[in-house]
């Protein structure tokens, strides 16, 4: 499966939704499909800038729970008002034992 660039539409692939009043079948690319999101960070612009970042950027972020894992290449996106906020793929989160709310420490190159 594809996964998401920045500033590119994600390639999406072929997904068939089944429900129990019926199936919708997506071909991928252009007509819609499934991709697996980039793993990215929220922030607003002047937030980022105060740290050294801005739109596109790419930053590790590490857990240091008991899964203590370091996720690397987390896209920076950037949008006036949004809230510092990473979000990971939900197999991504699991994988480090991480749940909503929980904190992570950004590594900057
Ligand atoms: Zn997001």
């Amino acid at each position: 499966m594809g996964i998401a660039e920045t500033g590119t539409d994600p390639v999406s692939q072929p997904i068939m939704i089944v429900g129990p009043k019926g199936n919708v079948y997506l071909p991928g690319g252009k007509g819609g499909g499934a991709y697996i999101a980039r793993r990215h960070i929220h922030m607003d612009p002047q937030e980022a800038l105060a740290v050294g970042l801005k739109n596109g950027d790419l930053v590790d972020a590490r857990s240091d729970g008991q899964r203590r894992i370091t996720f690397h290449d987390v896209l920076v996106r950037t949008h006036p008002g949004w809230r510092a906020e990473v979000h990971l793929d939900t197999d991504e989160a699991n994988a480090a034992g991480l749940r909503n709310g929980d904190t992570v420490t950004l590594i900057l190159r």
